[in-house]
Formats: structure tokens, C-alpha cells, sequence
């Protein structure tokens, strides 16, 4: 996602180099490391970094304003935001604005975003509820910044990890359900749906009957390929079925809570095929790659073996796939090894590929 935010306005570059170092810790490495050793390792690093294909001009959004964000009506009064690598929605009512998510990248730019659109509409500029699509933190981080009376709706599962989480910045939704649940707020409708474990246990289907959309957060990165390991997701059958599911509603607008731009059916269906392509070309890798070899020369060391091998199955399935990919989805050469281990280890460990039996 850095090439996107690379053709972003300075200022949103900037907090996106802010927010990455908080995630990874950088400062407080920096803080540890002699200033000579730091020094030396960033101009090694600067020096060895890969170059990547250039990201197609279909997977770019609009540009940001001066304040780093962008907000634009997806469907009549239901708008999105986003920061170029994060999205957020939200919907104006008769009795106030309805949120779908508080990415803390995007933070008090939520609130001007709204303010924007509500002086521009005539419209209340309070946010009274606040949806959670699910519990993690990139999604849900600003939510505090709304206060102690706003409404919070989530999945009953993000109820209890958000309290199992104890974060302050994240509120524990006090309206929850299970299955489905219809929420009719100041003449609005949107109707949320749980339909089993994907990204998380707790992901959420967000659909807007009267707004032909559909948010869906953290499954499909319209234009861009998912992130490491199908961006970071805990159940990769239910991550893998998730698409089948939310084509099976109708609507013309996806809001995927990442990159700089809406999603289309078309975006759904192209990445539905590149993870199938992922998994066939996996599957013929582990027919094709011979272990031997790495057992003989390994022996008592298992651990090399079986590293050297997963590696030599990963990189044979996933070549094949970078190359039918790049240009059509971004970075499809910097994340697609990866996602190919974890579709890999799934078909092996989910789905009992390749299982053996002692005789
Ligand atoms: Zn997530």
C-alpha cells in the first residue's frame, strides 16, 4: 500500500509514515539503538530495498484534500471517507449521522468529513451511532473520539473481544446481535448480518438495502491484492467463502475499508479468482515439488527441511500467479508469496490435502 500512498498529498504521506512506525515500534527501536548503528542500518536498508511493478492506475482513488482525507457520496446520503489506505462511511438522517467504522489513521478527519458534508446538505452534523464492522484496532481505533453517548452496534463477538481487549480508544458495543439485526435510524435502513468466522470471528456483512452498497471490511482490497496472509485473517475457508456471500446480495457500491477507492462486483469476482488461482496453483506444487531432497540433506534438523520445502512448494505456486497478476491487481508481486503459504497451509491443514497415514 505504500506506492498508492506514495502518489498521495504530503500531509497524508506523512501520518501514514507516522502510523507505521507506531505500529512497528520503529521509535522505540530507534531510542535503543546507538545513533551510528541506526545511521547505518537505514542506509543499508535504503540501499537494498526491492522496486516493485508500478501499481495500475485503475487501483488509485481520488486525491486527498489538504487535510489528507477524501469524502464523496457513494449513493445519495450515504457517503465514504478515506485517507488513500483506510475507509470509513457513515450516513446522514433526520436524527443525525449514523458511522461505519473509526480508523484511527483517518482520526478527527472523520469529524471534519462529516462536518463537510452536513454544512454543504443542511443536515445535523452529530454522529449518534457508531457501527463496528469488526473489533480490530486499524478499524475501530477513533472510536473514543466520539464520546461516551454515542450509540455503539456491533456483533455480540465484538462485544466480548473489545472487552477482552480493554482498550480505552475502543468502546465495547452495547448494542449487539447474533445472527441479523435491522437497525431503522432516523428514517434510514441498514441491515447487518453475521454469517460465520472469515477475517475474524466477529467480521460483519453492512448492507444498505435503500443505497445499493455494501461494506464488507478487510475481505476484498478493491484493486490491490490482500495484504500477507489474506490480510491478516484468522479463518481462511470463511475469508475464502466470504466473497460468494457478499456477491449474493444486491448491490452495485463495496466498501472494503482499505485503498483509495469503492469496489465493484467486477472487483469482487477478480479477486474471488485470484485466490482460486492461488489454490490450484498450490494444490499442482504440492503434487509437483519433491521433498526429498530437503529431508536427505537436512536429517535430524526437521525444522530446515520442512521450511526449505514450504518454501521451494510456495515460491513454484505462487510464480505463476504474480506474473498473470501484476498489472491487473497492485502489488501483486509483493504480497502474493506470502498469501500463497497461508492458502497453501489451509488447503493442507483445513481441508487435509496431502495428508498421509502411517501404513
Ligand atoms: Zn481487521
Amino acid at each position: 500500500m505504500t506506492s498508492s500512498t506514495l502518489g498521495a498529498p504530503a500531509r497524508s504521506r506523512r501520518s501514514f509514515l507516522t502510523g507505521t512506525a507506531a505500529v512497528v515500534g520503529a521509535s522505540s527501536i530507534a531510542a535503543i539503538m546507538p545513533n551510528a548503528l541506526a545511521e547505518s542500518a537505514s542506509a543499508a536498508a535504503a540501499s537494498t530495498l526491492p522496486d516493485y511493478a508500478p501499481v495500475p492506475p485503475s487501483a488509485l482513488g481520488p486525491a486527498l484534500n489538504d487535510q489528507g482525507y477524501y469524502v464523496a457520496p457513494v449513493n445519495r446520503n450515504l457517503y465514504w471517507v478515506t485517507d488513500g489506505t483506510y475507509q470509513s462511511a457513515f450516513l446522514t438522517s433526520r436524527e443525525g449521522v449514523v458511522l461505519f467504522d473509526a480508523p484511527p489513521t483517518i482520526g478527527h478527519n472523520l469529524q471534519r468529513a462529516v462536518d463537510e458534508i452536513a454544512a454543504a446538505t443542511g443536515v445535523s452534523n452529530t454522529v449518534t451511532h457508531l457501527v463496528y464492522s469488526h473489533h480490530h484496532a486499524d478499524h475501530a481505533g477513533a472510536s473514543s473520539l466520539f464520546g461516551k453517548d454515542v450509540v455503539r452496534i456491533g456483533h455480540e463477538e465484538t462485544r466480548q473481544l473489545l472487552l477482552r481487549d480493554n482498550d480505552p480508544t475502543r468502546p465495547a458495543p452495547t448494542e449487539t446481535f447474533r445472527d441479523r439485526k435491522t437497525l431503522h435510524i432516523g428514517g434510514e435502513r441498514i441491515q447487518l448480518a453475521w454469517h460465520g468466522s472469515n477475517h475474524t470471528p466477529d467480521n460483519i456483512y453492512i448492507h444498505f438495502p435503500d443505497h445499493d452498497t455494501l461494506m464488507l471490511v478487510d475481505i476484498v482490497t478493491s484493486g490491490w491484492v490482500p495484504i500477507y496472509n489474506l490480510n491478516l485473517s484468522e479463518d481462511i475457508p470463511g475469508f475464502t467463502a466470504a466473497p460468494t456471500t457478499a456477491l449474493s446480495y444486491p448491490w452495485q457500491h463495496f466498501i472494503g475499508g482499505h485503498v483509495g477507492r469503492l469496489g465493484t462486483r467486477d472487483d469482487v469476482v477478480l479477486h474471488q479468482q485470484y485466490v482460486e488461482d492461488i489454490a490450484d496453483s498450490a494444490r499442482t506444487a504440492l503434487a509437483v515439488v519433491d521433498p526429498t531432497p530437503y529431508f536427505v540433506k537436512y536429517g535430524e534438523n526437521s525444522w530446515a527441511a520442512v521450511k526449505t520445502y514450504l518454501d521451494a512448494v510456495t515460491d513454484y505456486a505462487a510464480a505463476p500467479v504474480i506474473a498473470k497478476y501484476t498489472g491487473v491487481l497492485a502489488a501483486a508481486d509483493v504480497f502474493t508469496t506470502s498469501t500463497t503459504l497461508v492458502v497453501l497451509e489451509s488447503i493442507r491443514l483445513d481441508l487435509g490435502a496431502g495428508s498421509q497415514v502411517h501404513s
